[in-house]
C-alpha cells in the first residue's frame, strides 16, 4: 500500500480484503487470523466472515475482512465488492470471472502461483493494481506448513502496515494452543511467505501474457451482483438452488482424476449416486440389447478428484489416474444441464475439458456422426 494506514483511512473508511479460495486451503482461518491481528496488534477495528457451500472441502470459498480505525464502529457486514486487497489462494481461480469482480486500479492482488502455471497470468485483467505472486504450495510443502500461513505472511508484507513479528505472534496465539506440534513449521511457512512474495512489474506481466497469447484479456467484470432487482428470475426463485452446475471444482483436485474405461462399464449407476457433484453424464441408450440409461462419461469441470466413484465402481471401470498423464480425455462430455443453458456452457473456458470438440472426439471414437 502506498503511504501509511493512517493516510489510507483519511481517504477511505475501511480497508477491505477479499480472499478467494477453495475449501481445504484454510482461507477461513487465515481471514480470522488477519482480523484478530488487526485488533490485537494494530489497534484497529475489524469484522469478517467467510462464505462457502454446503460441502466445505473442494468448493469455492470467499473470505471478507474489513478493517478501520478504532473510533469507528463497523456496521457494514455485507460481502466486499470492491476490495483493496484481493488474495487468490489457487491460480486456477484466476480463470473464473467472478474472482475479479469489482477489482480495479485500487486493488492489490496476491496470487498463489505454482511454478509452471504462469500461463494463468493470461487471465489477469488489464486494469488491476499491483500484482504479487508467491509459490505458496511449494513453500508449504518445503516447510511442512499450510498454504494459509504462507498467504498470511505474504499478506503482511503486501499490506505494508503489518510487522512480521505481529504476524508471527498471531500465529502463535491461534495455532500454538490448538496445534503446538505444528507451530514451528507454520512459523517457517509464514516467514517464507513474507520473504518470497514479490511484485510482478508491468513488463513481466506483459511477457507472461504474450506467452499465453492473451495480451488483451477481457475487461474487468463489474462489481454488480449477478442477480438484482432487475435481473432476478421472476418471483425471485433460484432455479438452480443447491446446484453446483456453474462451479468449477477442478482447482480442488490434487493431481488425480478418475479415468473412465467405457468398455468395462456395466451401467449400474453406482458412481452417479455416489458422486457429490453431478459429474457423470447418463443418457438414454442401449446396453446389451436393452434400452437403458447409459454412462456416457464425465464432466471434469465439476470433478474435484475425491475418488469416491473409483472406490465404489464394482468392475474397475473407473480407475485413479494422474491428471497430467490424462490430458486427452476422450470420453469427456459436456454437462447435460449446461447444454440446455448455452451461456453457462461457454463460461467453462478453453481450458475446461467439456468443449464441444471433446464431444465430437468422442463421436469419432465411437464411429458416430460428427
Ligand atoms: S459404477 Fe462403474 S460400472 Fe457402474 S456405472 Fe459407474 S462406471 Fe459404470
Ligand atoms: S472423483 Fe468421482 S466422485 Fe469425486 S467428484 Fe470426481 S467424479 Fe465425482
Amino acid at each position: 500500500m502506498a503511504g501509511s494506514i493512517k493516510e489510507f483511512f483519511q481517504k477511505k473508511e475501511y480497508y477491505e480484503i477479499r480472499l478467494e479460495s477453495i475449501g481445504g486451503l484454510g482461507a477461513n482461518l487465515c481471514g480470522k487470523m488477519v482480523g484478530e491481528l488487526a485488533v490485537k496488534y494494530l489497534n484497529l477495528n475489524s469484522a469478517g466472515f467467510s462464505s462457502y457451500g454446503s460441502e466445505k472441502t473442494g468448493t469455492p470459498v470467499k473470505g471478507y475482512i474489513r478493517l478501520c480505525l478504532p473510533e469507528r464502529e463497523i456496521r457494514v457486514h455485507s460481502p466486499i465488492v470492491n476490495p483493496d486487497l484481493l488474495v487468490i489462494f489457487h491460480q486456477a481461480l484466476m480463470r473464473d470471472e467472478k474472482t475479479w469482480k469489482g477489482c480495479g486500479a485500487q486493488t492489490q492482488v496476491i496470487i498463489a502461483l505454482d511454478y509452471g502455471q504462469e500461463e494463468m497470468m493470461g487471465n489477469l485483467p488489464e486494469t488491476i493494481g499491483n500484482c504479487y505472486v508467491v509459490n505458496a504450495r511449494q513453500i508449504a510443502m518445503e516447510t511442512k506448513s499450510r498454504i494459509n500461513v504462507v498467504m498470511l505472511g505474504a499478506m503482511a508484507k503486501v499490506m505494508g502496515f503489518v510487522e512480521l513479528e505481529s504476524a508471527r505472534q498471531i500465529c502463535k496465539d491461534s495455532l500454538g494452543k490448538k496445534y503446538p506440534a505444528a507451530l514451528e513449521s507454520n512459523l517457517k511457512g509464514l516467514e517464507q511467505g513474507f520473504e518470497q512474495v514479490h511484485q510482478l512489474s508491468k513488463a513481466e506481466i506483459a511477457i507472461l501474457k504474450s506467452r499465453t497469447g492473451k495480451e488483451n484479456s477481457s475487461d474487468m467484470p463489474d462489481g454488480g451482483q449477478e442477480w438484482g432487482y432487475v435481473t432476478a428470475p421472476i418471483g425471485g426463485v433460484n432455479p438452480r438452488f443447491g446446484s453446483t452446475v456453474t462451479a468449477d471444482l477442478s482447482p480442488s483436485r490434487q493431481g488425480y482424476v478418475p479415468v473412465f474405461i467405457k468398455e468395462r462399464c456395466i451401467n449400474c449407476g453406482l458412481c452417479d449416486s455416489t458422486c457429490p457433484d453431478m459429474v457423470f453424464q447418463f443418457a438414454e441408450g442401449e446396453f446389451k440389447g436393452r434400452k437403458m440409461m447409459v454412462n456416457r462419461g464425465l464432466d471434469y469441470y465439476h470433478c474435484k478428484g475425491c475418488m469416491r466413484c473409483v472406490d465404489v465402481c464394482p468392475v474397475n471401470a473407473l480407475v485413479r489416474g494422474v491428471e497430467a498423464e490424462h490430458a486427452d480425455k476422450q470420453y469427456f462430455l459436456p454437462n447435460q444441464d449446461m447444454l440446455r443453458a448455452p451461456d453457462y456452457y461457454v463460461k467453462t473456458g478453453p481450458d475446461g475439458y467439456i468443449t464441444s470438440e471433446s464431444y465430437l472426439t468422442e463421436k469419432r471414437i465411437e464411429g458416430g456422426e460428427v
